[in-house]
């Protein structure tokens, strides 16, 4: 039996990058089936190995644990790990180093974001996981390879010529289609769409707002799409309205997904849940009340996630600011991963230019991305007047200059068709309890 050329390129490459991909990836299409209680048992064994070597290796864990007054023998007791205190991103912002695993240091990653709640987050990780096993199993539930073509709309953080040849000979011969989603254009949308057409590409994935946008196009120009076998959306929520909008557009049905700096594969659809099935072999997830007590299934709580498979910067009952809940009726797919439902409420916004040229909610809750740490928080604001504030809480009065250079380059990267400026606050301005990083004055 002769194997695909295209499949034996695709995995001898990762082989190469994380060589424990293959057998990781086989692993986890069997375990997406096993009785819940036998996935359940590796989670509780996991969470057990993780907290012992963060007691005896993570300085932060070491001194928390050994405050509260928690011993090792103390896992032998039913509920033991849901009384471990909850670490926040305020610890994560004030001890990061003391995260950090100092026999591993070397296997550190750094990961960065503006975040969906406005807070700039820096954290670590353990480069040597394979991640992309999670985007396979995904890919995998819709019937598509990694290795076809698939067509993206992103941000195109690779700006010269030779970058980009670097990286189309890399994954040759799949062809990645690649339409900037950080300012979208009619012109390029419709360039995009007619490669679009040409390739057909089995999987369509980018940020919601930015799909969404693209969809909105296809169906005012009445276009006739090539359908792929899924629309897999990223980095927020997916609403209703805009799933409807995709699907319509595509004639595909549309994936959501759910994670965030801090653990990037948290959960994924199927293509029948109503839900999220979560990747339990890689992070654990809880929900909790104000008195960080679990709230009961189906109850919405505060989210904690532990990322079960990193030592070198683990993070243990750390609370992400999202909310969210179980879901109690079991998948109809067979898939048994426990399913949360979809997280709501952090839609994101984009802004018109009098041009009519969009700029990309998600690409501007990157602006302070490179240098997370100089604000404690900020929200981008369109007046009705189509003139632009970067409202941002400096880190301290150093920052401030650092910051208003960052806003000036923001303008500058705009075409200064509108007034950009800076305001520094004290406080970022509540919508109904939630944080909105991007806000369009209406
Ligand atoms: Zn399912």
């Amino acid at each position: 039996m002769s194997m695909n050329p295209r499949k034996s390129f695709y995995l001898y490459k990762w082989s190469k990058y994380h060589p424990s991909a293959g057998w990781r990836f086989h692993n986890i299409l069997a375990s997406e089936r096993m009785p819940r209680d036998i996935q359940r048992g590796k989670e509780m064994a996991a969470l057990r190995e993780l907290v012992a070597h963060a007691v005896k290796n993570i300085p932060f864990y070491r001194k928390l644990y050994a405050d509260f007054g928690f011993c090792l023998s103390d896992m032998k007791h039913d509920g033991w790990f849901e009384k471990l205190p909850i670490v926040t991103k305020k610890d994560l912002r004030e001890h990061f180093d003391e995260f950090i695993d100092p026999a591993q240091r070397q296997f550190m990653r750094v990961s960065t974001t503006g975040g969906s709640t406005g807070t700039p987050t820096k954290t670590g990780y353990d480069g040597r996981i394979p991640e992309e096993i999670y985007s396979w199993r995904l890919q995998n539930r819709f019937g598509v390879n990694p290795w076809d073509d698939h067509a993206y709309v992103w941000r195109d953080t690779r700006q010269s010529r030779w970058a980009k040849f670097k990286n189309a000979a890399l994954w040759w011969p799949t062809k990645h289609l690649k339409l900037d989603a950080s300012f979208l254009t009619d012109e390029s949308i419709a360039a995009f769409l007619k490669k679009f057409n040409a390739l057909r590409p089995s999987l369509l994935q980018g940020y919601v707002g930015a799909v969404s946008q693209v969809a909105q196009y296809v169906l005012d120009h009445h276009l006739a799409m090539w359908s792929p076998k899924v629309v897999w959306t990223t980095s927020a929520p997916l609403p209703p309205v805009q799933r409807q909008l995709i699907m319509k557009a595509f004639g595909a049905p549309v994936c959501d997904e759910y994670g965030s700096c801090e653990c990037r594969w948290i959960a994924s659809q199927c293509s029948v849940c109503k839900g999220l099935h979560v990747n339990v072999e890689h992070v654990h997830i809880e929900f909790v009340d104000d008195d960080n007590n679990p709230v009961p299934d189906g109850e919405y709580g505060r989210t904690l996630i532990t990322n079960l498979e990193d030592t070198v910067f683990p993070l243990i009952r750390y609370e992400n600011n999202d909310r969210g809940r179980w879901l109690t009726k079991p998948c109809e797919c067979g898939r048994t991963l426990p399913c949360i439902d979809s997280v709501k409420g952090r839609e994101v916004e984009s802004f018109k230019l009098p041009s009519g040229k969009i700029i990309n909610g998600e690409y501007l809750t990157t602006i302070f991305d490179t240098t997370p740490d100089i604000a404690r928080g900020f929200r981008v604001v369109q007046c009705k007047d189509l003139s632009i504030t970067v409202e941002c809480i400096p880190r301290d009065t150093e920052s401030r200059a650092e910051i208003e250079t960052i806003v000036d380059d923001f303008g500058k990267r705009l075409g200064a068709e509108v007034p950009v400026s800076c305001k520094f606050v004290d406080l970022i301005q509540h919508d109904r309890g939630k944080l909105r990083f991007v806000v369009r004055e209406k």
